[in-house]
């Protein structure tokens, strides 16, 4: 069992830079949704504060260590993208979740900013905060560590805000930047970073992973972690009740693709806009799907339900079944493209799907459906930014629908 779940070729990057005295300069980890990026930067906080290394073991932690896991360490801080008006409330409930799931993911995540902050009264994830949680001397490390979660979420102001405190980090701070990727970022921000990359997970390390944390079997782990390609949170929710029944009604949509039938497919997005299970699902199918993220609301204090807070309202539950929904045809279309590019050496990560894959590959122009496989990645950015479902699905639904009659006229033409 590990403190946090992190990549250990990373940690030991962070570890070498940290030897070679290089860690006055920010770091910037770059990777991948779910590569592990921001476990690797808390369990590499954790251990700089550490009080105990050669004694401390997760199940028997030292006080510096329980308090790093817990988010209450004093000299240990973690922000990230918030809603405006987000409070030590908001800030607690979120730290809980993140306890109870190294994966969670708050439901604004995609929309929310980190934001400079009231000049008077900077709110807990603001950059305001940071500056002044890193000018404070450190109460029992010996050095203050901050982790900046979505970096590429930075509004321009805090951005700004934040130059000086990147250039010379006061008092030895340490400073740890997480991103997706560069693109966006300020230069005046990369020129201040050392980037270190991190990978998608290999299939059998993320395995291992799924095996401790959710306690499935080897093969189970195995098969999430292939379908999710090294993507830790996507593996961890395709082990989740939902995924054979979002499945399913991927696989059903696929098909009404393949045949045409604009009418499903329009009632399909109908379905997800008002949040009601799809009608091919049977009764205890349907009951999974209404029960998703229920139990999560429960759990988190007093604004569960709330748009703001850190429990997902049923308008984030919806999208969060919407998305889980392209993901999967956006797996179903790759899956397409390389049953066409590969012929017999196609090796199909979802087995029982590959009659339907090869079904609906045959007869397509693969630029066509790299083309879609593009748009169904473009709506499903569209629903995360919360623009309306029922008609994001309705117009994709319509457009794949026309594709895939013009690659079949065209087919039977030549
Ligand atoms: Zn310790």
């Amino acid at each position: 069992m590990e403190f946090y779940p992190h990549r250990p070729a990373v940690l030991e990057r962070l570890e070498q830079i940290h030897r070679s005295g290089r860690l006055g300069q920010p770091v910037l980890l770059t990777g991948p949704d779910g590569s592990g990026k921001e476990a690797t930067a808390l369990e590499f906080a954790r251990r700089l504060a550490c009080v105990s290394p050669g004694a401390c073991t997760p199940g028997a932690p030292c006080e510096s260590c329980a308090k790093a896991l817990t988010f209450q360490h004093p000299d240990i801080l973690w922000i990230g993208p918030a809603p405006a008006g987000f409070d030590e409330d908001d800030a607690r409930a979120l730290f809980a979740a993140k306890q109870e799931d190294p994966f969670f993911r708050p439901p604004f995540a995609s929309t929310a900013f980190v934001a400079i902050g009231d000049s008077e009264h900077p709110g807990p994830m603001t950059v305001r905060h940071l500056i002044r949680f890193l000018q404070q001397h450190p109460f029992q490390a010996e050095r203050r560590i901050a982790v900046v979660a979505d970096s590429r979420r930075l509004n321009q102001a805090a951005a700004n805000a934040f130059l000086k405190t990147l250039e010379e980090p006061p008092g030895g701070a340490v400073i740890i930047l997480l991103a997706t990727g560069t693109e966006g970022m300020l230069p005046t921000i990369l020129s201040r970073c050392q980037e270190v990359r991190v990978n998608p997970w290999p299939d059998g390390e993320l395995a291992d992973l799924l095996c401790e944390l959710h306690g499935v079997d080897r093969e189970t782990a195995l098969a999430a972690a292939n379908v999710a390609a090294g993507d830790a949170r996507r593996a961890a929710s395709l082990l989740q009740d939902i995924t054979p029944v979002v499945r399913k009604t991927a696989l059903a949509w696929l098909d009404w693709i393949r045949l045409g039938n604009r009418g499903y497919a329009a009632i399909l997005a109908d379905e997800m806009h008002r949040g009601v299970p799809p009608h091919i699902l049977d009764a205890d199918e349907a009951a999974v799907w209404k029960g998703h993220g229920k139990k999560g609301a429960s759990r988190k204090g007093h604004r569960s339900g709330s748009a703001d807070g850190v429990a997902p309202g049923a308008a984030a539950i919806r999208r969060d079944l919407a998305i889980r929904l392209c993901e999967w045809l956006v797996l179903l279309y790759s899956e397409a493209m390389k049953c066409r590019e590969l012929g017999d050496a196609w090796r199909p990560r979802v087995p029982e799907a590959a009659d339907l894959i090869r079904g609906f590959a045959s007869g397509r122009a693969t630029n066509t459906l790299l083309g879609d496989l593009e748009r169904i990645e473009a709506c499903r950015g569209d629903i995360d930014r919360n623009l309306n479902i029922g008609l994001l699905l309705a117009v994709l639904s319509e457009e794949l629908i026309d594709h895939a009659e013009t690659d079949r006229t065209r087919l039977q033409g030549t």
